[in-house]
């Protein structure tokens, strides 16, 4: 297809994402129910891991895990395309940083997890095309003829973002992290942004280099996507460009929400269906269970993510009926658990519970990292480096946290911060010792 038969694709998908109207609940379950079908008679008969079950009740689909899916990439896929040449397509192009290269005009994807496990995903032309127009109908409500210069700073580049090239007077450029980062800051100041999207730890070094006046830039708009927004970072930001960062929920496995007018995050439930897998109901946690309406090649069909959404108790006052999230925490392998304070067995110590308690015992705190390092230790690492008195309040704090959940104080061992690259992926608190089994509370 040629560049301006896909700018023409991209439009086309843009003005089908804005169409569809949600009042009420009944509305969207009508939608996905119809939307459900379709996939059934078109597209799961043509998968030789799905065709066994077409017709049959939703709920006997399995549920899979990124394991199995890699288990049975060969019979899920609709291409007959095989897992080896897949991932040969996906590491070369992590290790060239060409993310042209397709498999059949296929691209591929790859994310990446804890323990090494990779996932592989497949996304034909098309299929790229809806993803960029669903993302340009949400995200720019004021319409794509209204000027705007979009910096993308993303990790993995991937064919996927090339999609969004090109077309009227909206301007993408694509900063890939794994170049120097003062390049980086000096390609965003000759840019000159009008919205700023990447990854909320990234932005954040941007907003640093903004503040000490190594560059110049004044974004509208800050987005963040691909990774947790963390309280720390979110301030840091507000504090030096003076307006609130709005969140793309975005992985690999499909564009799952974002933040409306009202700040909040709502799961977009006019592509995907999403189950809930509650990890512990009385804090509203729960794990994702995703049904993607729309793909082809590639059938994501009742998949469990591990990232822990925090659902909103309250409905939210824009009049959406999309789901609501409080926060999304991070990923459920990065629960912290901790031995029972009385009687036997773990308990769930959350990311974000005790991010909020450090930063309260240290609001001087730049960054920091929290470890599970031993069944009882965690090991803490802060920038900058913390007095005797900071180190005895975020010891208060961590114990009062880990007592509030009815588990053992832990050992806190203070080491030096690990500081920040651009490039990693930032997880602030994570469990670096195996915890099989412990997905339920
Ligand atoms: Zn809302």
């Amino acid at each position: 297809m040629s560049r301006l038969a896909e700018g023409v694709g991209v439009l086309w998908q843009y003005a089908l994402a804005r169409l569809p109207r949600f009042r009420s609940r009944a509305d969207v379950v009508n939608h996905q129910q119809k939307s459900w079908r379709h996939l059934e008679n078109f597209v799961l008969t043509k998968s030789p891991f799905y065709a066994p079950y077409a017709h049959r009740p939703f709920h006997d689909y399995p549920i899979i895990d990124k394991q199995q899916w890699m288990k049975h990439f060969d019979e899920i896929n609709t291409l007959q395309i095989m897992l080896d040449a897949a991932l040969r397509v996906a590491e070369e192009a992590e290790r060239t940083r060409d993310f042209n290269p397709t498999l059949q005009g296929i691209s591929v994807g790859m994310s990446t997890g804890t323990s090494g496990a990779r996932g592989i995903f497949l996304a034909s032309r098309s299929e790229r095309t809806r993803w960029a127009g669903t993302l340009l109908a949400k995200m720019l409500p004021a319409g794509i003829f209204a000027p705007a210069r979009i910096a993308l700073m993303l990790r993995a580049g991937s064919n996927l973002y090339e999609t969004l090239s090109g077309g009227m007077r909206l301007h993408f450029q694509y900063f890939d992290l794994a170049m120097p980062f003062d390049e980086v800051l000096a390609k965003l100041e000759h840019f000159k942004p009008s919205i700023l999207v990447g990854p909320p730890s990234v932005i954040a070094l941007v907003a640093e280099a903004v503040k000490s006046r190594q560059i110049q830039l004044c974004p509208s708009r800050i987005i963040a996507a691909a990774e947790v927004l963390d309280p720390v970072d979110a301030s840091r930001v507000t504090d030096v460009f003076g307006v609130s960062i709005e969140q793309i929920y975005q992985a690999t496995e499909g564009f799952l929400g974002h933040t409306c007018a009202q700040g909040v995050i709502h799961l977009n439930e006019d592509c995907l269906i999403f189950e809930k897998d509650w990890i512990d109901r009385s804090t509203r946690r729960f794990a994702p269970i995703i049904t993607d309406l729309h793909r082809s090649t590639q059938p994501v069909i009742r998949y469990r993510l591990n990232d822990i959404l925090i659902e909103r108790e309250q409905p939210c006052s824009c009049g959406s009926p999309f789901i609501a999230i409080d926060r999304i925490e991070g990923r459920e392998d990065d629960i912290v658990w901790l031995p029972k304070a009385a009687g036997i067995g773990v308990v769930p110590v959350f990311p974000d519970v005790l991010s909020r308690a450090l930063l309260n015992a240290m609001p001087s705190a730049n960054d920091y990292q929290i470890e599970q390092s031993g069944p009882t230790t965690l090991r803490v690492g802060i920038s900058p480096t913390p007095t005797s008195v900071d180190r005895q309040g975020i010891q208060l704090a961590l114990a009062q946290c880990t007592q509030r959940a009815k588990a053992v104080a832990p050992h806190i061992e203070f080491g030096a911060w690990a500081g920040g690259l651009a490039l990693q992926k930032c997880r602030r608190v994570r469990r670096l010792i195996d915890m099989p089994g412990r997905h339920h509370v």
